[in-house]
């Protein structure tokens, strides 16, 4: 008896639960950590596609296999440890050569516990180039490289719901520009950025929504793209008007009397234009996990 109410404890924390899930789609499901992260479950004939793994807390593994028995191919959208630590609970993932960088280094504190405590730290990594069609039986996915917010991104496009995965490249609230592998302009990550986004904009026949990592979702593909230009231009151009504080959706204020997860990552502006808005550093920051 006592063993089955551990067994039924690993994904209840203080709070209660520690994830929930919801179908959102036909054969298609969103987990969140409950801490801002939205993961995507993809089903198939053949097997099913995890996009992203939340940060490792509990087991994340239990709850993807609450809702599927098929294979679970691993995919991250980025590096980042918030949407990679999670994938300790399987022996293998899939993403970006660029991505791999960090994406086994856990944040600082209770996460790099939580990741000690997984079943597979040293998982294998499978590097994803773009333009692959991932398929999952009767369900394929095109992998979209779109390297602004972290050099290792990639959109992950499912035409068969007509669903766009951006990761955290595209985002309500914002998009934050200084947590990279390596340092390089806010001019030039812009243009990456516009870039980015005519990209997926040429696709955008295939897609009717696009679903993020954090905050609001899903999101209507039209506004964003095109507020996201306009405002990679204003920054290009140098007529980005910097906001007076960076508190957002899913981003604290630049009052650090509150814990701000961002402290090491030197003073931080906002600018927005329509439904898009960027966080960047004065100075070039790149990747902290201290
Ligand atoms: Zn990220």
């Amino acid at each position: 008896m006592r063993e089955v109410n551990m067994m039924q404890n690993t994904n209840v924390n203080e709070n209660g639960k520690i994830y929930g899930k919801w179908k959102i789609m036909p054969d298609t499901w969103c987990i969140t950590d409950g801490w801002g992260n939205f993961i995507y479950l993809l089903i198939g004939k053949e097997k099913a596609m995890l996009i992203d793994t939340c940060s490792c807390e509990g087991n994340v593994r239990e709850v993807v296999e609450e809702i599927t028995e098929k294979e679970i191919m691993v995919v991250n959208t980025h590096g980042h440890f918030d949407h990679t630590g999670g994938n300790a609970c399987w022996p293998e993932a899939w993403m970006t050569k660029e991505a791999s960088v960090h994406a086994k280094e856990p944040f600082a504190g209770i996460y790099k516990e939580w990741f000690a405590q997984k079943l597979y730290p040293d998982y294998k990594i499978h590097f994803l180039s773009g333009g692959e069609e991932i398929d999952l039986g009767e369900r394929k996915v095109e992998v979209i490289p779109i390297p602004a917010h972290s050099e290792g991104s990639i959109a992950l496009l499912d035409r068969k719901t007509r669903s766009l995965f951006g990761g955290d490249e595209i985002e309500a609230g914002q998009v934050i520009l200084f947590v990279r592998n390596e340092a390089i302009s806010l001019q030039e990550l812009a243009k990456r950025h516009r870039e980015n986004m005519y990209k997926l904009k040429a696709k955008r026949k295939d897609y009717d929504w696009i679903w993020p990592a954090h905050n609001g979702l899903p999101l209507y593909p039209d506004d964003y793209l095109n507020d996201y230009i306009a405002l990679d231009e204003e920054i290009i151009n140098g007529t980005a008007k910097v906001l007076a504080n960076t508190a957002g959706f899913g981003f604290p204020p630049d009052n650090q009397a509150v814990p701000n997860p961002f402290l090491n990552y030197g003073k931080l502006y906002r600018v927005e234009k329509g439904v898009a808005s960027f966080v960047f550093s004065e100075e070039e920051s790149v990747y902290h996990n201290d």
